[in-house]
């Protein structure tokens, strides 16, 4: 009987955390408007209710290039103005590092137009992560107060090392390393050591779990996936899509099939995201 009972708390939890709203931190709108009607199409045919989108007009056949400023600064105004319209959607700009002073430039524009995150990804755009320029772009992004967004897929050999370097050298900016390393993630534990060295780790590394988490779920893997989420802290951990590529349906699906808490799975839905960006709903739902 009790453990009747336990089951069915289990469940209740369960059925009360799947029906949170979730905040989508890792999408690519192709096509803008239309790319966001497609998606929250998409994601209301899977009985979710979104909190945000954290939407790039970059990834596929978009891609921003060393030298095209022109074209990154369309794209950047594109995404700016589909945030005015629409109260979900929370803009993600991008620069390419390569560029100098001309992406500096390009943050202070979309800062000042109210975008808080930032995107880089060194394969796709074409840069190393421990060039002296990718210092300089996320150190000044972090002056700006932008969160940067960076791919962490490991396609790349020593994707992961030269993150964990990039943002220690910047202690006072705040990063998102997307994918977790991929199945790289046990990288990642090191966070838990990192804090324990006096001086050294501001504690500025948050991570989203796209895509990850479809090959974490019910994975030989999976005990050792939410160990280290727990180690990375709970409170740091974000959750994405990567939509087109991976729906947001299929995303919390895996996600809820981790042997999470319905606290651990409220925090990482939507709190943990409304509380990084500085969102209204993190304030109300504290209430
Ligand atoms: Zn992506």
């Amino acid at each position: 009987m009790r453990s009747l009972i336990l089951s069915f708390a289990a469940v209740f939890a369960q059925t009360a955390s799947a029906q949170a709203p979730v905040f989508d931190v890792h999408v690519h709108l192709r096509e803008g408007e239309t790319s966001l009607r497609a998606y929250e199409a998409d994601v209301a045919s899977a009985k979710l209710e979104l909190a945000g989108v954290g939407a790039m007009w970059f990834g596929g056949p978009h891609q921003a290039r060393q030298g095209d400023t022109a074209t990154i600064r369309v794209g950047n105004d594109g995404v700016i103005a589909l945030a005015a319209k629409h109260a979900k959607v929370l803009p993600i700009a991008t620069v390419h590092p390569y560029d100098g002073q001309a992406a500096l430039d390009e943050l202070t524009r979309v800062a000042a137009k109210g975008v808080k995150v930032v995107k880089l990804h060194a394969h796709t755009q074409g840069f190393d992560a421990s060039d002296a320029r990718v210092l300089a772009t996320v150190k000044h992004a972090g002056t700006l107060g932008m969160v940067v967004l960076m791919d962490n897929a490991n396609i790349l050999p020593g994707d992961s090392e030269r993150l964990f370097n990039l943002a220690v050298q910047a202690p006072k900016t705040r990063f998102v390393f997307a994918h977790i390393g991929g199945l790289n993630f046990r990288f990642w534990n090191i966070l838990a050591l990192a804090r324990t060295a006096e001086a050294f780790f501001a504690d500025n590394i948050h991570f989203d779990i796209s895509a990850t988490v479809l090959l974490a779920a019910d994975s030989p893997l999976e005990a050792e996936f939410v160990w280290t989420l727990r180690n990375v802290g709970i409170d740091r951990v974000l959750l994405g899509s990567d939509y087109p590529q991976i729906t947001l349906g299929r995303t919390v699906d895996a996600f809820e099939r981790l042997d999470l808490t319905s606290e651990e799975k409220a925090k990482i839905r939507s709190e943990n995201a409304a509380r990084l960006f500085g969102l209204p709903m993190a304030a109300s739902r504290r209430n």
